[in-house]
């Protein structure tokens, strides 16, 4: 058992004040493999002292001290890029290969990004020429950081690199549910030498620290990354303190085939949601084809869900391993049932494990056709490898049943024609569209509409979530 009950507070690895031990649950073998501590008011007390008393001096330094240090952070990540694959794909249960290429590799993209936006970010100007006014960009204070399990280090790159790059100090509560790559990023940050009290992590449920967190008065924002469910307790819970909430919430995203699409935009399509076990926010696990083409997608889509294997996490190769814990394997059942009961057709997959498992969270690649939007399969976030297909007749349907869910997050369209993927693009209710695969690039906004939350992670977008504004008459 590994034991990693130390919280980072102050520059220093300290014991919890209160002892609280709980036992971490590896999703391939159902067994625990790490033992954690779950945090309590006096933690996160002490840790948000030690912000606030490091944001006197931290919010002083320049922009070229603080690159300075993030360039140091970013070697060290890359020379520890093994261990941080091996640390999400264990508490992920993230094959090999993906551990690697897609989820470290984000966070090593996310600091570089950051890195380049604040070499060009303009901390101060001038409103205009002829004004005697000016205009200043300062860190918003103390900031509370809480993450989701499912791109662990990714969101953790998002809120901790552009609060450091701002003159921020923080606090940072990762997913008890993945607890080994956030506490590997606290030994990259203090091995880079930030000063002590700049970043903290405390670990611990929602209902302890990371409520304290929400209703600190000492934190003067909150980001928040994880479901709409917690999203809402935590706006509620921030409303007496008025402070900055961010949030990036859940997704329910259509992926509209017309019947010009590239050939193989159904096949891609159901990689698309099937990989990470389907646990994304942003997975397209809608997917919405043109009647004509309607017969041939659903071959095309049972087919390829019976290529994508499922296997286990230290194995090497594209398979997809166990979704994260039990109550999202039960989940991920009971909707599955759902789908059956109330009248999809299942073309792939089903209930139950995969045939080569009798332990682990492993969830069969699934199908549905003949979904009607209706239906609780269309309409909830299952987060898991499940895909359900929706036929359409014309544009302005396809639009509209896109549109009708109260998330915005991530939408996706296929089609050879330019003037209509524009039109429709601008349609869509969502903070993201991707047009025939072209994945977005680093430093764009990524953030929702509506119940997707209210947040723009990444890019110069991310940093002015993390900034105050002033505006200073009389300047010259
Ligand atoms: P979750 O909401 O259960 O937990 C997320 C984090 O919030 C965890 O650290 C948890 O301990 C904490 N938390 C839970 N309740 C809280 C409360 N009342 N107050 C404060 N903190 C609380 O979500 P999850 O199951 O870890 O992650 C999956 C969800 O995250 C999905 O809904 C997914 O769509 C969403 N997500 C969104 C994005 C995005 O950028 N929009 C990215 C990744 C994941």
């Amino acid at each position: 058992m590994i034991d990693k009950r130390k919280f980072y507070i102050n520059g220093d690895w300290v014991d919890p004040v209160n002892k609280n031990d709980c036992n971490v649950i590896d999703p391939s073998t159902e067994e625990p493999y790490v033992t954690i501590s779950l945090g309590s008011a006096d933690d996160t007390n002490k840790a948000v002292e030690a912000a606030k008393n490091s944001f006197l001096t931290w919010k002083n330094t320049s922009k070229e001290e603080r690159i300075e240090l993030l360039e140091k952070l970013l070697k060290i990540y890359r020379n520890r890029s093994e261990e941080m694959t091996n640390a999400i794909s264990k508490e992920l249960g993230a094959p090999l290969d993906w551990a690697s290429s897609a989820q470290m590799g984000s966070g090593e993209s996310h600091i570089e990004d950051f890195i380049k936006r604040l070499k060009e970010f303009e901390f101060e100007s001038n409103f205009d020429e002829n004004s005697d006014n000016y205009i200043v960009y300062e860190p918003i204070g103390v900031c509370g950081l809480i993450t989701p399990w499912n791109w662990p280090i990714n969101q953790i790159a998002l809120k901790v690199i552009p609060a450091f790059a701002t003159g921020c100090t923080m606090i940072l509560k990762p997913s008890e549910m993945a607890p080994l790559s956030g506490l590997l990023f606290a030994e990259m940050i203090h091995e880079a030498g930030f000063p002590a009290g700049v970043f903290n992590l405390v670990n611990g449920d929602g209902a302890g620290v990371g409520s304290q967190i929400s209703g600190h008065p000492d934190i003067d924002m909150v980001s928040f990354t994880g479901s709409t469910r917690a999203g809402k307790l935590i706006s509620k819970n921030a409303a007496d303190t008025i402070k900055r909430v961010c949030l990036e919430l859940g997704g329910k995203g259509g992926n509209i085939i017309f019947a010009d699409a590239y050939p193989n935009a159904v096949r891609d399509g159901v990689r698309n949601i099937m990989s990470n076990a389907g646990q994304s926010c942003d997975a397209p696990t809608r997917m919405l084809v043109e009647k004509s083409i309607y017969e041939k997608a659903i071959q095309e889509a049972a087919d390829e869900a019976n290529k994508i294997g499922v296997d286990l996490p230290s194995k090497s190769g594209d398979h997809i391993g166990p979704v994260i814990n039990k109550s999202q394997y039960d989940k991920i059942q009971s909707l599955i049932q759902s789908g059956i009961d109330e009248g999809a057709t299942l073309v792939a997959g089903g209930t139950g494990r995969p045939s080569n498992f009798e332990k682990g969270y492993y969830v069969k690649p699934t199908v549905f056709t003949n979904v009607k939007n209706e239906m609780r399969i269309a309409k909830e976030e299952i987060f898991g490898p499940v895909l359900s297909i929706i036929p359409f007749d014309s544009e302005e349907e396809a639009i509209s049943i896109t549109n009708d869910t109260p998330y915005g997050l991530g939408n996706f369209l296929q089609t050879d024609d330019k003037e209509r993927a524009r039109r429709v693009s601008k349609q869509l209710r969502a903070g993201v569209v991707q047009i025939n695969g072209n994945a977005p690039d680093s430093g764009t906004p990524f953030g929702g509409y509506n119940q997707s939350g209210n947040g723009r992670e990444g890019g110069t977008w991310g940093l002015h979530e993390y900034l105050e504004v002033k505006a200073i008459s009389g300047w010259k």
